[in-house]
């Protein structure tokens, strides 16, 4: 497939269509529905259909949403920045691609036995039933995609409230996921949404007496509401990950991994180095090598110009998140050379553009003292989300005290952050980190509970 923006356009404006006509009587985009009520009610009803199902037919709905998600990646990226007007088309393929072949299906739920004289028991990993999920703007449809892939292996079935800036891909994705289960021969709305989410029919899900389990993606508002709901919750909250350089890394290699794992999808990833901690002996080398790597040094006249747009009125101005550097860089008045890719300069840690979060590429680069005081502020920086870290060094030591010291759910050493979601790593992919509740990289497993299951004195063959 090779789409023309004008054809993007069109198709966004159909969706978007579609979904506006969208009634109880005529459903153009299936799984999606005016009213959130009307959404759980059919979840529920699918779920009892997916409960009769063998692995096996899960099996099969979900390779072919793996089938569908290869063959409209394209489109689902191209949807996706067209619509939220941020990130990277070229890198949001790579990304639906990489959860179409990496995403756990259900040979990752896994039974543990006991036999012995007094029978076998198993447990065994059971759906939850009706998950409800929240999903953020930053990743729309790969969230959506994966959830899905995720919880219809655990057997459940899922009701999301995606966010409203990005309501067309999202929901395009769920209807792709019934389209797949319908085909394989599965039931319709193993996953549904709504047309218009908003705050309230996101609280109508969380109250729902049939929805036991919620899993959130997102912010740290709607991790803490999902948390005080009163229901399970899974909360993938924010991050800020810091990248700690010491005296011992191939300084070139840490340039160029730190500017790859950055500028990806514009910054967007929760997990992409937000702030980099150099200390200090290194820090003209490093510097070097990412001049060398596309990066573009702001003086400080230009970082309070940058401040001032990126964080007007010391709010994140939305209007910046998932641009690329060049774009943001035009917004103080400077039209940068077409290789720059990212934004540096030198600051405290304290300064606004790296103690915040902000989903766009600029680095920060904090100098340290030596590895004591490296730690210390890489630490600090990361505010205790224990979500992403990230360190370059050849010392077993330094990297042992680092990772302890910071405790997150994600740690890489001498890659890019996205090693981390198994690309140029090993492991597999998720885009819902759980790290304010301790799951961390969610999978299928996750998505399931725990059922004991005893036969008394019999079936034991040993
Ligand atoms: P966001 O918090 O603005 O929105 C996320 C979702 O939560 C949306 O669907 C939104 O409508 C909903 N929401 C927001 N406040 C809510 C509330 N009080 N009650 C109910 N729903 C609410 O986030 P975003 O801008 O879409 O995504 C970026 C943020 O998400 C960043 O902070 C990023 O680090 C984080 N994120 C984390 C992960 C992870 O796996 N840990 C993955 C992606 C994004």
């Amino acid at each position: 497939m090779n789409l023309k923006e004008a054809q993007v356009k069109d198709i966004v404006r159909k969706v978007l269509l579609q979904m506006e006509a969208g009634n109880k009587e005529e459903q153009k985009l299936s799984g999606v529905f005016t009213d959130m009520n009307d959404a759980i009610g059919a979840s529920i009803k699918a779920q009892k259909v997916m409960q009769q199902l063998s692995m096996d037919s899960r099996e099969k709905i979900i390779s072919n949403i793996r089938k569908k998600t290869l063959e409209n990646a394209e489109l689902f990226a191209r949807m996706g920045v067209e619509e939220t007007g941020m990130g990277n088309v070229g890198h949001k393929i790579l990304k639906h691609q990489l959860l179409a072949e990496k995403t756990p299906g259900t040979e990752d739920i896994s039974t543990v036995a006991w036999s012995g004289d007094r029978g076998l028991t198993l447990v065994e990993m059971g759906p939850f039933g009706v998950i409800g999920a929240i999903t953020p703007c930053t990743n729309p449809s790969e969230t959506i995609l994966c959830n899905s892939i995720g919880m219809i292996a655990g057997g459940n079935t899922v009701v999301f409230n995606p966010h409203p800036a990005a309501i067309g891909v999202s929901n395009l994705a769920v209807h792709m996921v019934n389209e797949a289960s319908r085909e394989a021969g599965g039931p319709d709305n193993i996953a549904v949404s709504i047309v218009k989410p908003t705050l309230a029919s996101g609280d109508i899900m969380m109250k729902h007496q049939n929805i036991p389990l919620i899993v959130a993606t997102g912010g740290p508002g709607v991790v803490t509401t999902v948390l005080s709901s009163g229901k399970r919750g899974i909360g993938a909250g924010a991050g800020n990950p810091p990248v700690l350089v010491d005296e011992t890394a191939d300084i070139k290699k840490a340039a160029m991994d730190i500017v790859n794992g950055c500028t990806f999808d514009n910054n967007l990833p929760c997990i992409a180095e937000k702030e980099v901690v150099a200390v200090g002996k290194i820090m003209d080398e490093l510097l070097h090598y990412l001049i060398e790597y596309g990066c573009y040094v702001i003086s400080k006249e230009e970082q309070e110009k940058l401040t001032a747009v990126v964080l007007k009125d010391n709010r994140l101005n939305r209007k910046c998140v998932g641009k690329d550097a060049r774009t943001i860089l035009s917004m103080i008045g400077i039209e940068a050379p077409e290789n720059i890719r990212c934004i540096i300069f030198e600051g405290e840690k304290e300064h606004p553009l790296i103690a915040e979060e902000l989903m766009m590429p600029i680095l920060g680069i904090v100098r340290a003292k030596d590895i004591d005081d490296a730690i210390e502020k890489s630490v600090w920086l990361e505010h205790g989300n224990r979500h992403s870290a990230h360190m370059h060094s050849k010392n077993v030591d330094n990297l042992t005290r680092f990772g302890k010291a910071v405790d997150t759910a994600i740690f890489v050493k001498n890659a890019p952050s996205y090693a981390a979601l198994g690309f140029g790593g090993e492991g597999f992919c998720t885009f819902t980190i759980a790290s304010r509740t301790g799951e961390g990289l969610t999978s299928a497993r996750t998505f399931t509970k725990q059922r004991r299951c005893v036969m008394a004195d019999s079936l034991c063959i040993r």
